[in-house]
């Protein structure tokens, strides 16, 4: 194993500390079982699956309830029952990712009975198409942005073009705590379920990202993995985006993602500690992937804490009795992430949070803020050092002032690009301008308009320049 000692990072990107509403440390608790499940046919990076299951049936947890068609090219992973009970509807519902989505509404008998998957005798003995089959009925192929290739429509890349397995074991997000704790609690299920997602791509190399700020799971993973040369562990400032495909590939590999493609285009497979996690269960206890674990988190929670939760489970449920003030309730990531006006909003494979911020009370600046620390969002304009806690509430600080060309965004964009222009570009409709200095090499991390004094709502302008150019505008 080697291990590259010496601290990893990337130009750009920003540490955020810790904000009001983080659920440092908690551990995971089991969210109590849901009355009611959701689940989406379409999970993770999937297509939409059909439906195997009619209004009527009676389902287990872990049952099948939707996969491809057998003709069916595009990628997509089988969808689980998460609960037992009756499968009360099926119907188009509004996904949380966006659009809508053929969902399969199943209402809880509240005993829980599981059907599982066939664990094989032993396996680390099995070839790895027949692991990939494992992992593609669990559900597990489905986290990444093009997954995990096996050869049953579940990426877009065959196992045979890839040569590198990336760890992402590096949480950057604001609130985004459960995974972190899922690593401390899980160990052994994470290193051993990284060792399957290695076998099931045949063996290949694998570098792990970890956060420098996690001594004691660096100083495990070396007696764990110490004998292993296949594996490389890189300890990385935790700075974010770093958890990013794209960064994190270039990080530690020096890598460039090409713009619109995946990792799997350039050989590599990213995966997160739940998946490897995932995978674990999969295999060895037979369990496919119908739970994950979600903080729930933000200024405007109660009683901010780490979750394992039913995917399907209505945030609302998560939220019930906790709500401490009016909050605009955001799934996923609090900068990237869309803003859920429905408390029906289910939990999706590949959703880590759950974030309500406190509504905004009043215009902080109307002129442009100062914008210390970079951290104008947050209401941390000033770096007090008593206050160890920053505030984010939903504050955009007034409406959108023109920019000041403070440069903030181009300090902050760890793609190199100048959002500025590009969101000035995209505004007024010079797509071609803006094409030529590399839109589509933004990933989309939402720092420039975190940190833009001037509010200017940049990712918004970036997202609807891309989406003109696609539809051909
Ligand atoms: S331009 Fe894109 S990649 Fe750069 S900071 Fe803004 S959102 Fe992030
Ligand atoms: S867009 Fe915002 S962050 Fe960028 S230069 Fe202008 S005012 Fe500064």
């Amino acid at each position: 194993m080697a291990v590259l000692g010496s601290l990893k990072t990337f130009k750009g990107g920003h540490y955020f500390g810790l904000f009001e509403g983080t659920p440092r440390g908690k551990r995971l608790q089991a969210a109590p079982l849901p009355a009611k499940v959701i689940i989406p046919l379409r999970q993770g990076f999937s297509a939409e699956v059909a439906s195997t299951v009619k209004e009527g049936d009676y389902v287990r947890t872990g049952q099948v309830i939707g996969r491809a068609e057998p003709n069916s090219t595009k990628p997509s992973t089988p969808v689980h029952a998460s609960i037992s009970g009756k499968v009360t509807k099926i119907e188009k519902r509004p996904h949380p990712l966006g659009g809508e989505a053929l969902s399969v509404i199943i209402e809880s008998d509240g005993k829980d009975e599981w059907v599982k998957l066939d664990r094989p005798a032993n396996y680390e003995k099995l070839p790895p198409e027949e692991l990939g089959k494992i992992l593609y009925e669990a559900g597990v192929t489905s986290g990444g942005q093009a997954g995990f290739p096996t050869v049953y429509h579940s990426a877009l890349a065959t196992p045979e073009k890839i040569r590198y397995l990336i760890i992402n074991a590096v949480e950057t997000e604001p609130f985004c705590e459960a995974t972190d704790q899922l690593l401390y609690e899980e160990f052994d299920k994470f290193v051993n379920g990284l060792k399957i997602l290695r076998q099931a791509l045949g063996n290949v190399q694998v570098h792990i990202g970890l956060g420098y700020n996690k001594p004691r799971i660096y100083e495990e993973l070396i007696e764990r993995l110490e004998y292993y040369d296949w594996c490389t562990i890189h300890q990385l400032r935790p700075k974010y985006p770093q958890g990013d495909d794209a960064v994190l590939v270039r990080t530690l590999l020096g890598i460039l993602l090409p713009q619109r493609g995946y990792a799997t285009d350039v050989g590599c497979v990213v995966q997160d500690v739940q998946q490897c996690v995932a995978a674990y269960e999969a295999v060895v206890e037979g369990k496919p992937f119908v739970e994950r674990v979600v903080s729930v988190a933000g200024s405007a929670i109660k009683e901010p804490g780490n979750y394992r939760v039913r995917v399907g489970t209505p945030i609302g449920n998560l939220l019930e009795n906790n709500l401490k003030s009016n909050g605009r309730i955001v799934l996923g990531s609090v900068l990237r992430g869309q803003a859920q006006g429905d408390l029906d909003a289910p939990i999706t494979r590949e959703t880590p949070a759950v974030i309500a911020l406190r509504e905004a009370e009043r215009e902080l600046f109307p002129v442009a803020g100062p914008g210390f620390d970079r951290d104008s969002f947050t209401g941390a304009y000033l770096s007090l050092p008593w206050v160890r806690y920053k505030r984010a509430t939903t504050s955009l600080n007034g409406n959108p002032r023109p920019c000041v060309k403070c440069g903030y965004c181009v300090d902050v964009c760890p793609q190199n690009l100048v959002p500025a222009l590009l969101g000035e570009y995209s505004a007024n409709g010079l797509l071609s301008e803006a094409q030529d200095i590399d839109l589509f090499a933004c990933i989309e991390c939402g720092l420039c308009a975190y940190v833009c004094p001037s509010k200017i709502p940049l990712l918004e302008q970036i997202r609807e320049g891309k989406r003109k150019i696609l539809q051909g505008a």
